[in-house]
């Protein structure tokens, strides 16, 4: 291969912080070369946190420590919101510009980036500061204030937004109430029995568990979990990897934050039974690299863990090795797809696989891959503790267990809810102090769901209620509109997010974003665009993008249109 390597230098600083990361010799022969290269996002994340930006000396260093093509890394660095590169020095700060942050009246100020969603809309506005140096400091932080910004590191998170009875609560029953910092703690409120119970009964037993529960994924793809661990377990190709998908990026979703920043010890324990269910020796966390406080407390419950032995080379004396790292995303919103989570985990840029074949028979590195959302895994250790039948009957039919929700927008109590029994959507905006003005319409499911008008908040929030009135539940983000709100301007923010989180891969989702975008900016501004034409974007979108971003790219205005948010439209 010809290798033409910048010729700036990298300075010592930025040696040090890519030294400090990339380990081994450089291997020779595929597959070890493939895992080298997985050092790639982490290296380019240690120059940015040393030096605020990755500079052409520092890629260039990048690129003869690891191998990779100057072009090729140069193509990952730019594929990711939070890496910047050229000159770039200093503090960062992204100002969440999103839906909930806009109804909360966030504005960017100069010399701030306008981020995606930032998964803190129960405090909205929320901003997240970044501060390199031989110690970064990263801080996420929500209803900023003018004073927040003059001093972000001395400002204490706020509250935590669980606002239920506490004997209503199953997967959320430790937030709040445990210090997430604290495995006795944790221990002592019922943590790690379902690990224990996991070590007991062995693999086959648990999936058989997870499959009589019903557990299907929480992340909106709704796959039975139990399934994919079979199916995972069963491939005669090793090693089978584990990972869970922590990059929680669905604009309005934040409860994969709050389970890992307040009960960290939980969701390392459902990794834990999951990887050792398929057959995995090493598993890995996904983080969203916006979570700065969850890869803090997840990467200590972690060591706190695999210093009892509880992980580490012989799991509660099972004889089985299990190590569970971090790994931190760096702002895609397409990595959430579990084969753009697997590029990003190899080194490459962000972008989906054809699938077939899917993670389970070909996944990360080309082996047998199980990904499952956190939400998901805290599921599991309540299912082998309690029994997957007492378990599944706190949901309705069709939908086992509860269900966490992301309520915000125009409500009094915005927050994290977890509800089953089939409860309704007027139920759970009762819980959330109700809305104090008649409700225009609630976005279900995020940017990628879907739009219901106010005739329809008695539907149960259960995946074949919703199905029923054409919407979704997936994320869980309730995002609640009263009849203050203009629709367009956030319909128009969605469509620029779904243009700026286009992978580009595929032409119907590259163009057909873009084209959504001109569509409403056309109608913003008072023009009649067809309606024909935002019906053909519509369908091509749908019909003919390779993955799920460009498939509901649409969703949203399509039913915004259905239940008249753009007034008289066909
Ligand atoms: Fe990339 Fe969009 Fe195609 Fe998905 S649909 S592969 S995000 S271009």
């Amino acid at each position: 291969m010809d290798l033409r390597h910048l010729d700036t230098e990298a300075t010592r600083a930025e040696q040090e912080a890519v030294d400090a990361v990339v380990t081994g010799a450089f291997p020779r022969g595929w597959p070890a070369l493939t895992r080298y290269r997985a050092q790639l996002l982490p290296a380019l994340h240690a120059l940015q946190d040393r030096v605020g930006h990755i500079s052409e000396g520092g890629l260039g260093y990048v690129c003869r420590r690891l191998h990779v093509a100057p072009a090729e890394a140069y193509g990952v660095a730019t594929f990711y919101h939070l890496l910047a590169v050229g000159e770039r020095p200093g503090p960062r700060v992204h100002v969440c510009d999103d839906l909930t942050c806009r109804l909360a009246g966030a504005t960017v100020p100069p010399g701030a980036h306008a981020s995606p969603c930032l998964g803190l809309c129960d405090q909205a506005p929320a901003v997240l500061f970044l501060e390199p140096g031989e110690v970064p400091r990263a801080a996420l932080l929500g209803a900023v204030t003018a004073e927040t910004h003059r001093d972000p590191w001395s400002v204490p998170r706020g509250g935590i937004p669980v606002h239920q009875p506490r004997e209503a609560l199953h997967l959320l029953r430790r937030v709040g109430v445990v210090d997430p910092g604290s495995f006795e703690d944790w221990a002592a409120h019922g943590g790690g029995e379902g690990l224990r119970t996991a070590v007991a009964r062995g693999p086959e037993s648990v999936i058989h568990a997870v499959i009589a529960s019903g557990l299907v994924g929480r992340g909106g793809a709704a796959f039975p979990t139990g399934r994919k661990w079979e199916a995972v377990a069963a491939q005669p190709v090793f090693p089978h990897h584990f990972v869970c998908n922590a990059d929680e990026s669905e604009p309005g979703t934040f409860k994969d934050r709050v389970l890992m920043e307040e009960d960290p010890f939980a969701v390392v324990e459902g990794v834990a039974i999951g990887a050792l269910a398929v057959g995995s020796a090493r598993a890995v966390i996904y983080l969203r690299g916006e979570y700065p406080l969850a890869r803090t407390r997840l990467e200590h419950a972690i060591r706190a863990l695999r210093d009892r032995g509880w992980l580490g080379p012989d799991v509660l004396g099972s004889g089985r090795p299990l190590e569970i790292e971090v790994f931190r995303g760096a702002g895609a919103y397409i990595c959430g797809e579990e084969t753009a989570l697997l590029n990003s985990l190899e080194g490459l840029r962000g972008e989906p696989r054809q699938k077939p074949p899917f993670p389970f028979q070909h996944g990360l590195f080309g082996e047998p891959t199980a990904v499952n959302n956190v939400e998901t895994l805290v599921n599991v250790a309540p299912i082998l503790v309690e029994g997957a039948a007492a378990w599944a009957h706190r949901g309705a039919d069709g939908s086992p267990g509860t269900r966490l929700f992301c309520v915000s927008g125009r409500v009094q109590r915005p927050g994290l809810y977890e509800l089953g029994g089939g409860a309704t959507l007027s139920s759970l905006l009762a819980l959330a102090g109700g809305t104090g003005r008649p409700v225009r319409a609630v976005l279900l499911g995020g940017a990628a769901g879907t739009f219901v008008g106010p005739e329809h908040l008695d539907v149960p929030l259960t995946f074949a209620a919703t199905r029923a009135i054409g919407a979704t539940l997936g994320s869980g983000v309730v995002l609640v509109l009263d009849d203050t709100v203009d629709p367009l301007p956030l319909l128009q923010r969605m469509a620029r997010f779904f243009r700026d989180e286009s992978c580009g891969q595929c032409v119907p989702c590259r163009v057909g974003t873009v084209r959504m975008e001109e569509w409403l900016n056309a109608r913003a501004a008072g023009g009649q665009p067809a309606w024909s034409t935002l019906d053909d974007l519509s369908a091509v979108l749908r019909d003919a993008s390779i993955c799920g971003l460009g498939q509901t790219a649409a969703s949203a205005v399509d039913s915004a249109r259905r239940i008249g948010l753009f007034g008289s439209a066909p």
